[in-house]
């Protein structure tokens, strides 16, 4: 069957995301989404394993988000936030300051993850400003992501945030290790000791560094990370953009799991439920106190032109209805559960270093860079979407996923893999 003209006559002028584009293995152009499925427009059907880019937690088209959506849209598509107030960005603000933990209350609106971190630092940075101390850099950890911009590009993995490439214009950062243990938080402890006053505070994605390859962490990390903050007067920041509002399955935050109290947090990716670009930055009573001031340049300086879209508000509050109408948690749960038994087989094949599980996140770890047009061809030919990088074949499914469609995903992730892992045994 041809691809659609609009396909066709388009392609050349769509600059890709993270592709070289000399060599770029042509996207599947699809014509339609419900559930956990895409259709595409030759008619082939495939369940979403990554749930694009870990958004659509509710399967896509979910008729109460649709109609949230669509109501929405007949009212108030979007007004200003500076000097307008509409309802879904109050009602959206007030349900997550009651979701998150402890005074976790001051929500500041933006429309992508990349910006919520950016606006994370900001206030960091402008928090001790305010206080009169200048104190602009962060403490970041190898294997973490928090964004493409260039603020977070500076707070990611050295190497994936390509520090090196664009050494001079990235702002310098301290980037070390997650500590795992007593001793790691004992020297990290030196480690900030020595680099004193100049620090705003620590940015942590939270039990999973997502982007940098799916490696997982215990609550420790984070406790340990808080005692550190604490010490050193530090602010923490939990980037929760992947993680948060239920993809861990035991809470809806993962600071809810570690049982910490970030200073800050990040959301997006699942906010709207996959359905439209929005993002929050979440501060504690102290954070937002230290902005309350006579001086009008203590405020808080940001303001993108779409924060809070009502569109976007009324998505991300009808996701909620669905986190708290439909047993979403205990889903993830079974999900991961599942997924746990059906990778198992791909462990100690050739060229397989680990198997992992965590929530609903299901990870193959090679033992090299995964042969990453292979591996997708074979999961498409069996139904499946996926997208592996670095060295991992991995599985995000929308939390809707029934045991069909995660027998599916995870067969077609080991039966790939084990193709793979035949071709290259001595
Ligand atoms: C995806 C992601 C971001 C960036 O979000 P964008 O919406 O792509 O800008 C930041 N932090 C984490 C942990 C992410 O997973």
């Amino acid at each position: 069957m041809t691809a659609p003209e609009w396909y066709t006559k388009g392609r050349e002028h769509v600059w890709l995301p993270y592709t070289q584009m000399k060599t770029v293995r042509p996207p599947l152009p699809v014509a339609s989404a419900r559930g956990t499925r895409l259709t595409l427009t030759d008619g082939r059907e495939l369940v979403d394993g990554i749930s694009s880019w870990w958004a659509c937690v509710h399967g896509y088209r979910h008729p109460h988000i649709e109609q949230a959506v669509a109501r929405q849209l007949e009212t108030l598509p979007h007004v200003m936030l500076g000097g307008l107030a509409h309802e879904q960005a109050y009602t959206l603000a007030r349900r997550l300051a009651g979701l998150l933990p402890g005074d976790l209350d001051h929500v500041f609106f933006s429309d992508s993850g990349s910006v919520a971190v950016e606006v994370a630092m900001k206030m960091a940075a402008q928090f001790w400003l305010n206080l009169g101390q200048r104190r602009v850099k962060f403490l970041c950890f190898r294997g973490g992501y928090h964004g493409d911009t260039f603020a977070t590009m500076s707070v990611c993995d050295p190497d994936e945030g390509m520090h090196s490439l664009f050494k001079g214009a990235l702002l310098e950062q301290i980037v070390v290790d997650l500590p795992r243990t007593a001793e790691d938080e004992a020297a990290l402890s030196r480690l900030l000791e020595q680099h004193g006053t100049g620090l705003a505070g620590i940015v942590v994605e939270p039990l999973v560094q997502g982007a940098g390859g799916m490696v997982f962490h215990d609550p420790f990390t984070l406790q340990a990370l808080r005692r550190l903050a604490d010490a050193h007067d530090l602010l923490l920041i939990f980037d929760e953009i992947f993680v948060g509002l239920g993809r861990l399955g035991d809470a809806m935050f993962a600071c809810q799991i570690a049982g910490v109290q970030p200073d800050i947090v990040t959301l997006s990716k699942a906010l709207t439920g996959g359905t439209l670009p929005l993002a929050a930055t979440i501060a504690s009573r102290r954070i937002h106190e230290g902005f309350l001031s006579d001086d009008p340049m203590h405020a808080l300086m940001h303001g993108p032109t779409y924060m809070g879209n009502a569109m976007g508000c009324a998505a991300a509050n009808a996701s909620l209805d669905l986190f708290e109408s439909e047993p979403r948690l205990a889903q993830t749960q079974a999900i991961g559960a599942q997924l746990r038994t059906l990778l198992e087989p791909a462990r100690g094949l050739p060229g397989v270093k680990d198997v992992r599980v965590r929530g609903a996140i299901g990870v193959i770890q090679l033992d090299r860079p995964a042969p990453a047009d292979l591996l997708s061809a074979s999961c498409i030919a069996n139904g499946v979407w996926l997208r592996p990088f670095r060295d991992i074949l991995y599985t995000t499914p929308p939390l809707i996923a029934d045991e069909d469609d995660v027998a599916l995903i995870a067969n077609a992730m080991v039966s790939a893999v084990s193709d793979w892992s035949t071709g290259i045994a001595p």
